[in-house]
């Protein structure tokens, strides 16, 4: 799919498993287990999806997935397998390598959106993207080093830090346009300053959804996944970009959605709804 300048490819991070109901919040079990299947031990499967934008002198990637360093008992509780890099082994698909990578946007700093950002070799961590320049938030950044005791479970320190100490990681102060066809909108519902990209031209717009709509199904809005530390805030910002959304056709580009990869949407007497899939790549 082209949009402006760009070429977009749907990189895909493998995947790992989270708890059904920290999922699907306060939405109860027969109801999305009706589209959703979990596992023996209550888990769903969740999808590690980013973003490749390839034109105008650049190539951005959205977020890194999981990587590599996890311990057995980690892997275990999440259900996550890769031994290979995945987004590394989905680049290369494409014909691009990980030195190619002239931007990363962080959406924000939880293990499953920056612990592909390093790679640890020789005893030291180095961004696996070596020529890239990373950014984040200011906000995130600086929430992530000291999370609340709800949250703190979702930063590993080494999956971003060695990016500041490798000086590639850039520190962005709200709203932010990279250029005339790619922005960054800022959500403050599920963390501190989630960015969220959007890439448009006079036709076409879709917008990278991360962890303001995992599934599809998050559409509805009363489904707003247990970790959000300010749900009301998550409501009010999904619905403003819902209506927005619907009433400008945009594409909306699932980070985590295993059935879905991007949608447009529709809305009925119940609210939004996805529509059509689109196909990307
Ligand atoms: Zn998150």
């Amino acid at each position: 799919m082209n949009i402006g300048r760009y070429t977009i490819y749907p990189i895909e991070g493998g995947c790992f498993s989270l708890d059904g109901g920290a999922l699907y919040g306060i939405i109860p079990k027969p109801l999305w287990e009706k589209t959703s299947y979990p596992d023996s031990l209550n888990r769903v499967q969740v999808q590690l999806r980013s973003l490749l934008l390839v034109g105008n002198g650049r190539k951005i990637l959205v977020d890194t997935g999981m990587g590599l360093n996890w311990s057995e008992k980690s892997r275990e509780i999440y259900n996550y397998n890769n031994t290979v890099n995945p987004i590394v082994e989905s680049l290369k698909a494409y014909g691009f390598a990980a030195e190619d990578i002239t931007d990363i946007i962080l959406t924000h700093l939880h293990f499953d959106h920056t612990g592909g950002s390093v790679v640890y070799e020789n005893g030291a961590y180095r961004p696996q993207f070596p020529r890239a320049a990373y950014y984040i938030q200011k906000k995130q950044f600086e929430w992530a080093q000291s999370p609340s005791d709800k949250d703190k479970g979702s930063f590993i320190e080494s999956t971003f830090m060695p990016l500041m100490e490798a000086n590639v990681l850039s520190l962005l102060d709200g709203y932010t346009r990279l250029d005339d066809e790619v922005e960054l909108l800022i959500f403050n519902g599920h963390t501190k300053a989630q960015q969220l990209l959007r890439v448009f031209d006079n036709d076409t717009s879709l917008f990278y959804a991360g962890d303001l709509f995992p599934f599809a199904y998050h559409f509805k809005p009363p489904c707003i996944i247990a970790y959000d530390l300010d749900p009301l805030t998550t409501l009010k910002e999904k619905d403003d970009i819902l209506r927005q959304a619907y009433k400008e056709g945009w594409i909306v580009f699932f980070q985590h959605d295993p059935k879905n990869t991007a949608v447009t949407i529709a809305k009925n007497e119940k609210g939004f709804t996805a529509k059509d899939i689109i196909p990307i790549g």
